[in-house]
This record gives structure tokens, C-alpha cells and sequence, in this order.
């Protein structure tokens, strides 16, 4: 039988503590593995380092995922990959032949993982050919692109998900719990700090750099998990930002990206967040939220693996025990569970859309020396993560 925890009992667990969540999200995660012929499937489009290294290994663990098509320019790469995962040639798809997939019924969803760039064009053909799509964040490179592909998901009639690993992840979600249940106190302040070094001699790199398929450089490629952080701390939105960017344009990697930008989101309920990217500063993926009461410190907060969470109050600094999952597995379970009707979709194309329109304020208030941009647009996001993950069966 499915495991059900109720949004009341998940509370409770979180004042509890962290031990008794994890032995709950084990318990959840113990969910029966779909037969192979009941798993959904998934085409992968793009086979770079995230797809090989992540994607693939995740879908091969799944429980109610698996691999059923590749697409790619590269064909050799391509049918390398697809007899390691025993996928027959006729599962292999070129960018040129991928509007074919409509006639392919073993594919129920495309995942994108191209260049930020090909986000939009990619989703809307496989939206068009009958498929539920899972993109990559971030979910393009403009405000237009995502506005046309939540449209052409709802004209298809199709599943529209972000690939906001953070929102299935167990210490991103014990977070938001421990926020949400009071704990803490009122939250104030949020502090994310999330960037790295770019390196032009990777491949994975350069289009990260080129503005025409990266977009916004480091705030596009890390900042949107700072962004998109914030917002899910404190489930509200923010109504006014303010920026500020420092690019050394004599560095080679920068010729049309920025470098760092640092920005200040002011909220509804008073509380403030301050966060940074850069793609010249030490890696780093670590978020930080004080309450009246308590703080809960993340560094790192949102890596693959290795993240640690602690509870700060006064000079006691407790870290949390909460066991590690397979965070890319995880996520595409949750799409497949929202396509076979068993899981309510959660990082909707509108939370993409959210994203996207904040780092157009924060470019258009570092651009203006840190004017104060209007962010209060209305949205309000439908389904809080911390209320379901590991709710519905
Ligand atoms: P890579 O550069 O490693 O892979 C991208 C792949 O896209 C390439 O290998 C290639 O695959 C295909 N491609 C098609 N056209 C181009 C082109 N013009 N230039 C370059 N590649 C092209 O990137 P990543 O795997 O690191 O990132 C892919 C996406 O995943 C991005 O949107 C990124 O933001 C996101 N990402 C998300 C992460 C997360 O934690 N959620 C982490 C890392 C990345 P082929 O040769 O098969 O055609």
C-alpha cells in the first residue's frame, strides 16, 4: 500500500525534529517500484554532462520513471549511451527528426536538459507532438519564452514541470517545514549566497557564457536557486527588488555576461532577502534564514549531495541528521506521479515564469545602479511544496 503522511502529522514531525522526519521520508520513499511496463517514459533531450551524470543514473533507480528515448546531435554519443542502457536505435532521435516523437507512444515525457537557450523551442515541439514536459531550470531565457510555453502546454493540454530539484529535496523541505510550522519565529531575513567558478575550457561552460544561450550569465545558471530559495522559505513573494552587478570586463569569460550580481528582495511580511551568484567566487550553494526565534543554516543547502542543515539558536549550533536521496530520481518520480494523476504538479511553469521575471527585475535594477523595481505582479504559487512532498502516494 502507498504510504500516506497528512499535512498535520508532517507539522508535527518538524516541531518533533529531524529524526523522526527522516525515519518518515524513508518510510515514504519506500514506496513499491512500478513494473516496467507501468513506469512512465522518458525521452532525454541533450545528452551532456547533467544527463549523463545525474539524469540517466536516476532514471535507472526510479520507481515509477525510466529511459525509454534519447535525443541528441551527436549520434555516436547517442547510441553509445543507448546500448548501456539497453534502449533499441530506433529509440534514438536527432534534433532534426524530434517532432517524430508524436508518433512514438513509449515516450510520455521529453526532459529537456539543453542550453538555457533551447529551453523554449524544445518544449513547445515536444508540447505540440502530445507530450508532458519536464525542463530544466531555468525555464528559458526570457519572460516571452516562458509565457509561450506555459500557453502552448495549455493549449496541448499537457504536464508543464520545472525541474526545481530543491523542492523534493529532504533538507530543502525540512526547511521550509521548520519555517512554515513557527519554530523559528517570524522569519526576517534570508541570506543565499550561490555561485562558482566558471571554466571557459569546459564545454558545458562556454554556452554558459554566451548570452544567446546561457541568458543572464551566473544570476540564470545559480542565482535562480537563491531566487527561487527566498521564495520558497518564506512562501510569499517578493513586492520590490533592488540590485546591484560588478563585472570585470577585462576577464575574458565576461565579454557578454555579468559576473557577480548581488540583489535585496523586500516582502510583503516585512522580512527582507539578500542574496549573491557570481561565476569568479569560490563554489557555493549555501542559504541562510533567520527567525525571531531560532536560524537555520544551509552550506552547502543545494548540491547534488553533501548538503547540510543546522538549527542556530543562540550559541547552539545543532546540525540536523537527515538522510540523503537521489534527488534527480526523485524529481522525475514526482513528474511521473503527476502524469499517471497520483501527485499534484508543484514547480509549475508559473513558478518558472516567477523566476524569470525577477531576474528581469534584478538585471533591469543593476542596470539602473540599484533602483528600486515594482515586483508585486500578483502571482502566488498554487502548491506549496512543504505541504505535499511526500504526501500524496
Ligand atoms: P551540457 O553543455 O553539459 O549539455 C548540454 C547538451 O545539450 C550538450 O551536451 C548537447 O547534447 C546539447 N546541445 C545541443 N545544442 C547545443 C549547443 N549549441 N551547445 C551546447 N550544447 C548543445 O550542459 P548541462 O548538462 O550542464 O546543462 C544542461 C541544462 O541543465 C541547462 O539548462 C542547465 O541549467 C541545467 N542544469 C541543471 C542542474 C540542476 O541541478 N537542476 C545542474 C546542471 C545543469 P548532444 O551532444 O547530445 O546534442
Amino acid at each position: 500500500m502507498p504510504q500516506e503522511i497528512s499535512r498535520r502529522a508532517l507539522i508535527e514531525l518538524s516541531v518533533a525534529g529531524a529524526a523522526a522526519l527522516a525515519a518518515a521520508e524513508a518510510k515514504a520513499l519506500d514506496r513499491p517500484t512500478l513494473p516496467k511496463d507501468q513506469k512512465i517514459g522518458f525521452a532525454v533531450v541533450g545528452l551532456g554532462k547533467l544527463s549523463q551524470g545525474q539524469i540517466i543514473p536516476g532514471l535507472r533507480t526510479a520507481r515509477s520513471a525510466r529511459l525509454v528515448a534519447l535525443v541528441s546531435g551527436h549520434p555516436d554519443k547517442a547510441r553509445r549511451i543507448a546500448a548501456a542502457e539497453g534502449l533499441p536505435d530506433d529509440a534514438i532521435y536527432s534534433y532534426e527528426d524530434y517532432d517524430r516523437i508524436a508518433k512514438d507512444p513509449r515516450i510520455q515525457v521529453v526532459y529537456i536538459v539543453l542550453p538555457n537557450g533551447m529551453h523554449a523551442e524544445y518544449t513547445i515541439r515536444a508540447l505540440k507532438a502530445g507530450k508532458h514536459v519536464l525542463c530544466e531550470k531555468p525555464m528559458a531565457n526570457s519572460v516571452p519564452e516562458c509565457e509561450a510555453m506555459i500557453a502552448a502546454a495549455r493549449a496541448a493540454n499537457r504536464k508543464l514541470m520545472i525541474a526545481y530539484r530543491c523542492h523534493y529535496e529532504p533538507k530543502n523541505l525540512e526547511a521550509m517545514r521548520r519555517v512554515r510550522s513557527g519554530a523559528l519565529g517570524k522569519p526576517r531575513l534570508v541570506v543565499t549566497d550561490m555561485g562558482r567558478q566558471a571554466d571557459p575550457s569546459d564545454p558545458s561552460d562556454v554556452w554558459r557564457l554566451d548570452r544567446k544561450l546561457g541568458g543572464d550569465g551566473a544570476l540564470a545558471d545559480m542565482g535562480i536557486y537563491g531566487i527561487n530559495a527566498a521564495r520558497y522559505l518564506l512562501n510569499e513573494e517578493p513586492v520590490e527588488v533592488r540590485a546591484w552587478s560588478s563585472t570585470d570586463k577585462q576577464d575574458p569569460r565576461f565579454r557578454t555576461v555579468d559576473d557577480m550580481v548581488c540583489w535585496q528582495f523586500r516582502f510583503p511580511s516585512g522580512a527582507i532577502a539578500n542574496g549573491s551568484t557570481s561565476f569568479n567566487y569560490n563554489a557555493t550553494m549555501a542559504f541562510e534564514l533567520w527567525g525571531e526565534k531560532a536560524r537555520l543554516r544551509a552550506d552547502p543547502g543545494c548540491f547534488y549531495g553533501g548538503n547540510r542543515l543546522a538549527l542556530v539558536s543562540g550559541g547552539n549550533f545543532r546540525e540536523l541528521d537527515i538522510a540523503e536521496i537521489d534527488q534527480f530520481a526523485r524529481e522525475m518520480d514526482w513528474m511521473a506521479d503527476v502524469v499517471r494523476g497520483k501527485a499534484p504538479l508543484v514547480s509549475t511553469g508559473e513558478e518558472g515564469l516567477q523566476d524569470m521575471r525577477l531576474i528581469t527585475a534584478i538585471i533591469e535594477s543593476a542596470a539602473k545602479g540599484g533602483a528600486t523595481i515594482k515586483t508585486d505582479w500578483g502571482y502566488k504559487r498554487a502548491v506549496d511544496p512543504a505541504a505535499v512532498v511526500d504526501v500524496v502516494a
